[in-house]
């Protein structure tokens, strides 16, 4: 089947303020041998690549476009413990062991990400402090049943309920009736994150092939991934592409769903606007199902985004609804003006769970975090990688969630999503 390319996009601000040097990363061409051949240069690729590169294997990443090209060089770069899904979702699934397990090592990413950017010199703005910040009385009382739950079933006691001048202190916002902080989330800049992940696996020794798609993969020991004008023969292969359908491993097809998220970025902002915008420089997100994130950027610039398609193409009147939400949430900053937009693809899974695994005994996959993999992708990548090193207790924790796919088969798959992400709007408003 072929598959529709998405339409071309803006250049995002962060193409617009690149701080990692990565070097030139030349096309493939001709064969190369390697232990480990890993597909995408997202952080999901790089953090393998990185880690294996650092355990003393031999590592090709290819790169369809640039380093970052995807989700990772496009996000709101919220670095967020958890997962996409409800931590009840895990529990039902593999029972509250397991759960805690996952709960904790989706906490332990956050730490590796800080690690990494510390470890490597990463310049990308690392802060910590994240608001979920309710909408809805309805949703105060669910964000306040999980701060309880995380505390009594997961000694998770980083959340706290923040409501009144104890949330205005973190938020000025007259939108929200209360928030749970958490001290242990945070954001940074995510193309250079993955810029900075890129040139960390490279000083390792990972060799970066960048616009060099894989285009088949041969299966076997070795297994062979082919470009367009070179190939790789490798003793594993780690497929990270995401949100990006390759069609080199067709029994996943339908397990995860590409959906479009967009962006802004306004000019900077004044230090006394910003003061009474996110005074404490913590991200925030919405509690919404289609939810609004935002936080600011070293230079002061609001990074807000929202707003989704199933299609691939910019929603119609961009700029102004995001103005007009920007509007509604800090009457302050009327007038500062929206000086870039982009868009990305998340993939998402049908119950929001990472589909972490493996198909036959060397290819290895990890995708589908569903809007929550700035950390995640980071961590997964590290799983992958220790798996292939023969440590599988961590990643068969992962693997062992069950997926299946999206209902309604090839065609009827995005308007059933679309009606289903309906039916949670109208609840968001109840
Ligand atoms: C607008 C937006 C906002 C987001 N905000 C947040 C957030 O605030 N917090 C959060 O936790 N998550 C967020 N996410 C999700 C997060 O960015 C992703 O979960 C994460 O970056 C996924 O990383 P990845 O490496 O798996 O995929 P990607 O970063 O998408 O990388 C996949 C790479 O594979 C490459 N590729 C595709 N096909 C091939 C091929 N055939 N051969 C070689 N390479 C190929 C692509 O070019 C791409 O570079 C957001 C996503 C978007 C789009």
């Amino acid at each position: 089947m072929a598959i529709p390319p998405r339409p071309a996009r803006p250049a995002s601000w962060y193409r617009a303020s690149v701080a990692v040097e990565l070097g030139d990363c030349p096309p493939l061409a001709g064969e190369r041998r390697a232990d480990v051949c890993v597909i995408g240069g997202g952080i999901t690729g790089c953090s393998a690549a990185l880690h294996l590169a650092e355990r003393g294997y031999s590592v090709v990443l290819l790169e369809a476009g640039e380093i970052g090209h995807g989700a990772s060089g496009r996000s709101g770069g919220h670095i967020l413990p958890g997962l996409g899904t409800d931590i009840a979702t895990v529990e039902k699934a593999l029972g509250r062991v397991r759960a805690r397990e996952i709960w904790e090592m989706s906490r332990e990413a956050v730490r590796l990400t800080a690690a990494r950017v510390e470890r490597h010199a990463i310049p990308c703005e690392l802060a910590w402090g994240y608001l979920h910040a309710a909408v809805t009385p309805r949703q105060v009382r669910e964000l306040e049943a999980f701060r309880e739950r995380m505390a009594r079933d997961y000694d998770d006691t980083a959340l706290s309920l923040l409501e009144g001048d104890a949330l205005r202190q973190h938020v000025v916002s007259d939108a929200y009736p209360a928030a749970l902080f958490d001290a242990e989330g945070g954001h940074l800049h995510p193309l250079n994150y993955t810029l900075g992940l890129a040139r960390a696996a490279r000083r390792a020794g990972a060799a970066i092939h960048e616009h060099s798609a894989a285009v088949e993969l041969r299966r076997g020991e070795p297994a062979t991934v082919v470009t367009a004008r070179g190939r790789v023969v490798a003793d594993s292969v780690v497929h990270g592409t995401n949100a990006y359908p390759t069609g080199l491993m067709p029994e996943l097809s339908g397990r995860i769903m590409r959906v479009a998220n967009y962006m802004i970025a306004t000019a900077p902002l004044s230090e006394a606007q910003a003061a009474r915008v996110l005074p404490q420089n913590d991200a925030l997100s919405d509690a919404n199902f289609v939810l609004d994130y935002y936080r600011l950027s070293a230079d002061r610039r609001l990074i807000f985004g929202g707003e989704v398609s199933y299609d691939g193409r910019e929603p119609r009147h961009l700029i102004a609804r995001m103005d007009a939400k920007i509007a509604r949430l800090f009457p302050v900053l009327e007038g500062v003006p929206i000086v870039y937009r982009w868009g990305g693809d998340v993939a998402i899974t049908l119950d929001r769970a990472p589909d972490i695994g493996r198909l036959g005994p060397n290819i290895y996959y990890a995708q589908g975090y569903s809007g929550h993999g700035m950390a995640l992708a980071g961590l997964a990548g590290q799983l992958l990688a220790e798996a292939i090193a023969g440590q599988r207790e961590r990643f068969d924790a992962f693997a062992a969630m069950p997926h299946r796919r999206f209902p309604g088969g090839r065609l009827l798959r995005t308007p059933l999503l679309v009606l289903a992400t309906r039916y949670y709007q109208l609840r968001d408003l109840l």
